[in-house]
């Protein structure tokens, strides 16, 4: 009897943990446009240096088995109708008996004039890489005699959206940018700005992790700016609104963390979805009218799940527990079940030094949450093998940030 086929689209949290449940079980293929995965809520510590490329990003060649079948390709076009999938570079399409669509969001600029074309997004190692050289390069244009308020201006940073990823990256870059001055001997001091439409930080996360997060940015020396809109931005150029007033501002780099949306793909696709684009999926994780499609992570909306998890990796890596179990059923004629998604605490990193960590109803910060965000990330990489070796890797070998030297000078 031949195995059914099962396609995975995206490998990511909700597709490598799906295709890791399922391995064994029917012929599984995984389809995803970079050859690794990404942890992405240590992007940040990716960016400092604190831990490398092969933690957070391992090869699936390294995590996956003969019983997974990966095809690195971009996916150009689902068709439900004819259960085919369309791939860059292949002229013969996949088809499926069960698919699963886990494909994630992309970079939501809303409509802001020159956002896409001028500012960075943060979602993969690329960007970090890029993000890291554009402060080298910006430091390295800085003549020790300088003066203060013209280093300040030519060493400008924003980033878009406080919500967890821009309050994270913001102390992240102010605590680097700070480093460097003191090792390169500058005067002055950088500027890091986080620009907010809402009145508070951290709008989706509760008062007490926020408390934690308005310290860290203070003492991280990040400008906070709350109800202010971007409205514009050109190269080396940010303009932005506050309370009828205009502002423009000189930018050595803007990087915008200010949301996401769904991908064209999932545009186009013929299915029921909300108002927001996300794909309305069943309690079993089901598109309504496709009993062999899946769809979970960031491009669904499951009804059943506490609403601060929605757009989180914690959301993407429950669902696909539930999404594996109830292909399984489907597969062998028995019954699917649903479940509720609870909050499995939060862990927020603040800086080089600090982090904010809230679980079990009580929220602790400073750099003893720092220890404790990395214990608990390692315990959430996929697959043992793996786990073992970040580990032992950050145990023996210490997370200490990576300066922003000059080239040639990095250790
Ligand atoms: C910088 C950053 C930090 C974050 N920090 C946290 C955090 O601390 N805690 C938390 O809970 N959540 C965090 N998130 C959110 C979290 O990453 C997402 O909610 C989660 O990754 C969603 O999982 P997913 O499987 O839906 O999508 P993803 O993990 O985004 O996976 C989608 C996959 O599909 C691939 N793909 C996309 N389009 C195509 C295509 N056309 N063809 C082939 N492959 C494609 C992508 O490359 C990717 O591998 C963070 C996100 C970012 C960007």
């Amino acid at each position: 009897m031949t195995k059914p086929k099962i396609v995975i689209l995206g490998g990511g949290f909700g597709g490598l943990f799906t295709a890791l449940d399922l391995a064994g079980t029917a012929d599984v293929t995984l389809v995803s446009d970079a050859d690794h995965f990404l942890f992405t809520p240590m992007l940040y510590e990716y960016l400092s240096g604190e831990v490398e490329a092969w933690h957070i990003a391992p090869r699936y060649d390294e995590l996956l088995d003969e019983s997974v079948h990966f095809i690195q390709s971009a996916v150009t076009g689902i068709d439900l109708a004819s259960q085919t999938i369309s791939l860059s570079g292949r002229e013969k399409s996949l088809n499926y008996d069960v698919l699963v669509l886990a494909l994630g969001g992309i970079t939501n600029y809303v409509g802001v004039e020159g956002a896409q074309e001028f500012t960075l997004p943060f979602r993969k190692l690329a960007h970090a890489d890029n993000l890291r050289q554009i402060m080298v390069d910006a430091l390295d244009r800085i003549a020790p005699d300088m003066p203060p308020q013209d280093v300040r201006r030519e060493l400008t940073f924003a980033v878009v959206g406080a919500g967890a990823s821009g309050c994270e990256l913001s102390t992240k870059m102010s605590d680097l940018l700070i480093d460097a001055f003191k090792r390169r001997a500058l005067h002055g001091e950088p500027r890091v700005l986080v620009i907010e439409m809402g009145d508070r930080v951290v709008p989706g996360m509760g008062d007490q992790i926020r408390e934690f997060v308005e310290e860290a940015l203070l003492k991280s020396r990040v400008e906070v700016h709350t109800k202010t809109r971007v409205v514009k931005v050109a190269k080396d150029e940010l303009t932005f609104e506050h309370e009828g007033n205009r502002e423009s501002l000189k930018t050595a780099g803007v990087v915008w963390t200010g949301g996401v949306k769904m991908s064209p793909l999932i545009e186009q696709l013929d299915a029921e979805k909300n108002k927001r684009g996300l794909l309305i999926v069943k309690p079993t994780m089901q598109l309504s009218q496709h009993v062999n499609v899946f769809a979970l992570g960031d491009i669904a909306f499951y009804p059943d799940a506490t609403p601060t998890l929605a757009g989180t990796a914690q959301l993407a890596y429950q669902q696909a527990s539930l999404a594996a179990d109830n292909i399984k059923a489907y597969m062998q004629g028995r019954e699917m079940h649903s479940r509720h998604f609870e909050e499995l605490g939060e862990a927020i990193s603040l800086g080089t030094e600090r982090a904010a960590v809230l679980t079990g109803g009580k929220a602790f910060g400073g750099a003893l949450a720092r220890q404790a965000r990395f214990a608990l990330y390692t315990s959430r990489l996929p697959t043992w093998h793996h786990r073992l070796r970040v580990g032992a890797s950050w145990f023996f070998g210490g997370t200490t940030p990576r300066p922003l030297l000059p080239l040639g000078f990095e250790r």
